[in-house]
């Protein structure tokens, strides 16, 4: 059987420093030689990604190595890497996998780490997207999380941005901060709309184990801000964002017409990707497979891949974690999953399975098939986005049981 793979994960890792909510693959380091190290060790990844995508269209299934239509730099902070170093990186996917006249290619960016300058040399080597993290219009906020920097570096990116020719960029915040009040939100929603990015994500805060705020903060308590006033700031946002011309497309995210994120629609729509660098998840050939999420020992990984032929394998997905998959990932965009592609792809009884599970919440109205163009099966925003998680445990559970009383 033949993927087409059309995106690219590349993680870079390295932050200023670690802020207080954050549970993602970082390393707070600065030395240059590390950095070149790094880049280095991506670029030798990609070639054998490549290598083993060759490898496997001489065996019986292949990876398709067509031009690339997306390519995300996500971190971590990339853009503390210098344009000659992100170049090298994308110089190495152009040789060996090759990226569309076209192709969707973000950087993830912090205020405070970006120049007119810099900005420039990013756009010279192919970036066309920006995704700043802003996180808050409030820089008591900004401290609070730890965050590298303040309100003003946040207008002073963007200008950084518009001056240097990049149309195209999306601001990151986070709703559910510790002592953000409504007003706050309202205010940071307002700021954001005024700066006119063509995209917005907006995330609740998670309070994750293993971090700064893990230690501090009972979820639901003070200063956290209460549940009723974390539902009041998504109902906000919705509100606001779609006012002001923004379509919400995916639970999380919103965006002008024809800016959605596209990198992130392969995510939603359950496609193949390849991931490089520390701590990355690639899906390739149904396997899910996680990179070492210590620099040292992704370091190894790569060097064993290379002077030993053992290159990362994991398990391959079985259909039923596909299906799970590809519901809690689909169901997160505002048109839902195609359900004949569906039927098609996993049967009609799991199907059929996955419907019977949902029946409570269509009669609650949290859940529905609509029928133009086609029957598709949706969340209702706002209670089916709002309880999604409950909605796909659900369907987590149900269809486990089943694939677990299926005889092998
Ligand atoms: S900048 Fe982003 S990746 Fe880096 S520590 Fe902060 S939240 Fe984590």
């Amino acid at each position: 059987m033949t993927e087409l793979v059309q995106s690219i994960y590349i993680h870079i890792p390295f932050c200023l420093r670690k802020c207080f909510y954050c549970d993602f693959a970082i390393a707070t380091i600065s030395q240059q030689e590390i950095k070149e190290r790094y880049v280095d060790t991506v670029c030798q990844e990609i070639a054998l990604t490549a290598q083993r995508g060759a490898n496997r269209a001489t065996a019986s299934s292949s990876t398709n190595v067509a031009s690339l239509r997306t390519v995300f730099f996500g971190g971590g902070t990339p853009s503390l890497l210098n344009p000659q170093q992100l170049g090298r990186i994308i110089d190495a996917i152009s040789i060996h996998f090759g990226i569309t006249e076209d192709a969707e290619i973000s950087l993830e960016a912090n205020p405070g780490t970006v120049t007119t300058s810099s900005l420039q040399g990013y756009k010279a080597i192919g970036v066309n997207r920006i995704s700043l993290g802003a996180q808050a219009f409030q820089t008591e906020l900004l401290d609070y999380c730890g965050r590298g920097h303040n309100v003003q570096q946040i207008y002073d990116a963007v200008q950084s941005i518009d001056a240097a020719g990049i149309e195209n960029f999306s601001l990151d915040l986070i709703s559910g901060l510790p002592h953000q009040t409504l007003e706050h939100w309202q205010s940071s929603l307002a700021q954001s709309i005024e700066l006119q990015p063509k995209h917005i994500s907006i995330y609740d805060l998670t309070v994750e184990p293993d971090t700064a705020f893990y230690k501090r903060y009972q979820p639901g308590d003070r200063p956290l801000p209460t549940e009723e006033a974390t539902v009041e700031m998504y109902l906000l946002a919705s509100a606001e964002l779609i006012a002001a011309g923004y379509e919400h497309y995916e639970i999380s995210s919103y965006a002008l017409s024809g800016y959605q994120c596209q990198h992130n629609r392969n995510y939603w729509l359950n496609q193949p990707f390849y991931g490089v660098g520390m701590g990355a998840t690639s899906y390739l050939q149904q396997q899910r497979i996680d990179r070492p999420k210590k620099l040292r020992d992704y370091f190894d990984m790569v060097d064993i891949w290379q002077d030993q032929g053992i290159a990362p394998t994991a398990p391959k997905v079985s259909l039923t974690e596909e299906l799970i998959d590809s519901l809690m990932q689909g169901l997160r965009l505002a048109e839902g999953l195609n359900l004949a592609k569906l039927q098609q792809k996993y049967g009609e009884a799991s199907i059929e399975q996955v419907l019977d599970c949902l029946q409570p919440y269509f009669q609650k109205g949290w859940a529905k098939i609509t029928d133009i163009p086609e029957p598709r099966l949706i969340l209702v925003t706002p209670d089916g986005w709002l309880f999604s998680d409950q909605i796909t445990t659900d369907l987590y559970e149900s269809l486990t049981k089943q694939d677990a009383s299926t005889p092998s």
